[in-house]
């Protein structure tokens, strides 16, 4: 087929694992990269679409959680030093977590200790009981709390954007409204086809990196890969205080998760990087990755895309099936989602939320044994994809592309492809291999 571009590596995806990805690959090989993306622009669905917090990783569990744990860790500084160089907001107002029970305070206390193997420095959190909450934010209560000094508020879309420009600056090229529709393997290649109505027809590369978000299995199913899973869609729906009561909370407000089986928080006080305060999100569960209203039946079929034995196992666990009914009625009710945020925050009455705000849909696998704690990173042929690259994903994207892009160069993969020595020079990121030290 001549109309194919010719790429050495393609990077399916712009949202701000593709751009990190794109933008290491730029500075550490000479290889031709070309990023793809359905839409015209970067960080058009999860990245820009989400709670907007650069996580210490406290309450991440360092066993089963030890990638996003060391991710989040080492890229803090990095997006720190980004937002310091590009005058890219950083709002470093914190986060309390707080128990709302005598058995939530023993979860706080493992937070602590799993924040020390998470290389957390102890300076930066502290445990407090329900008084020392109140005399920090006197519209919270709870039992006890943790108040996590360094956590901050940041626009995931504006970095994504910005380590996008930096990449494309560094020769990366980017094709927009490329929606790729089929998949195959040729020998030594791979060969991408977009959907009609694509500026262009297609490409061509020696290597193919997925990072495709809510649409990266269907592309990993069709190259023969991750066959036992499948995907549900979560969505995220925040709701805006108003400006009468959201600036008496300065910090964060998280409550310990409900159903700690599954990976979703519950429905936490934000405050945005421009001062604006939300609640939010529910995880809502949704028929497609876009559905961003309504049940989205109509926008996607992903719902019911096989294998279906993993969604009717989960589907049939009465926690789950109970904990998606109520995010159901969070999502319909104001006065429902309210209440779940009184329990900490009494004073926010249903009247106080004045609108709906963004959504963002997480896309969730699923396997043999329910819901994957953890992305997960499957190999073909010349070819690699990010599966369940989910939160605290925005934060931990610097060091997680890093370690990815290093592992390529490790294992051989961008081998024939380097050329450009000294390419590695002027980093915003440093070196790669101290970024991919996780
Ligand atoms: C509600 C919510 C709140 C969150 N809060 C936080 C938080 O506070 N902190 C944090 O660190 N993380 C948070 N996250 C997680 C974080 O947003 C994600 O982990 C991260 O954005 C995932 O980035 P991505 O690049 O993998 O996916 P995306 O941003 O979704 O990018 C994938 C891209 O692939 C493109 N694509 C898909 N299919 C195709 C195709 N066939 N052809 C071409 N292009 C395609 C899409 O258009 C999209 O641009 C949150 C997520 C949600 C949903």
């Amino acid at each position: 087929m001549s109309s194919l571009r010719q790429t050495d590596v393609l990077v399916i995806g712009a949202g701000v694992l593709g751009a990190s990805l794109a933008y290491w690959l730029s500075v550490t090989s000479g290889c031709k990269v070309t990023l793809v993306d359905q839409e015209d622009g970067v960080a058009r669905h999860a990245s820009s679409r989400n709670t907007g917090i650069v996580h210490r990783p406290f309450y991440l569990d360092p066993d089963t959680k030890r990638v996003f744990a060391a991710s989040a860790r080492l890229s803090y500084p990095l997006w720190r030093g980004l937002a310091e160089r590009h005058g890219l907001p950083w709002s470093q107002n914190g986060t309390v977590e707080v128990a709302l029970r005598d058995s939530g305070v023993g979860t706080l206390e493992k937070y602590v200790a799993w924040a020390a193997r998470n290389g957390v420095d102890e300076s930066e959190l502290e445990l407090l009981d329900g008084r020392e909450v109140r005399s920090l934010e006197p519209e919270v209560e709870c039992r006890s709390g943790l108040h996590v000094r360094t956590d901050a508020s940041v626009d995931f879309g504006a970095f994504t954007a910005c380590i996008g420009s930096l990449a494309f600056r560094n020769g990366v090229s980017f094709l927009g409204r490329c929606k790729v529709a089929s998949v195959r393997q040729k020998a030594g290649s791979t060969e991408v086809l977009f959907s009609r109505g694509s500026a262009a027809e297609g490409a061509r590369c020696s290597l193919l990196v997925n990072a495709a978000g809510g649409g990266a299995l269907d592309i990993a199913h069709a190259l023969g890969l991750a066959r036992k899973y499948s995907m549900l869609n979560f969505r995220g729906d925040y709701w805006a205080v108003s400006e009468a009561f959201g600036p008496r909370i300065r910090r964060n407000v998280y409550s310990l998760p409900r159903h700690p089986r599954f990976p979703f928080l519950d429905p936490h006080f934000v405050v945005r990087p421009d001062g604006r305060r939300q609640i939010g999100p529910t995880a809502v569960m949704v028929a497609g990755p876009y559905a961003y209203a309504g049940l989205g039946l109509l926008s996607a079929p992903s719902f019911l895309s096989a294998p279906l034995g993993p969604k009717l196992g989960l589907l049939s666990d009465p926690e789950f099936a109970s904990m998606v009914l109520d995010e159901w009625r969070s999502a319909l009710s104001k006065r429902a989602m309210c209440a779940r945020v009184r329990r900490f925050i009494p004073g926010l009455g249903a009247s106080l939320l004045v609108s709906r705000g963004i959504s963002g849909v997480r896309s969730s696998l699923v396997g043999p044994g329910g819901l994957v704690p953890e992305a997960l990173v499957f190999h073909g042929e010349s070819s690699i994809h990010v599966l369940n690259y989910n939160s605290p994903g925005a934060t931990g994207a610097p060091s997680y592309a890093a370690r990815l892009v290093a592992d390529l160069r490790d294992s051989g993969m961008l081998k024939g492809l380097e050329g450009a020595p000294g390419a590695r020079q002027g980093s915003v990121w440093g070196d790669l291999d101290a970024a991919a030290a996780a």
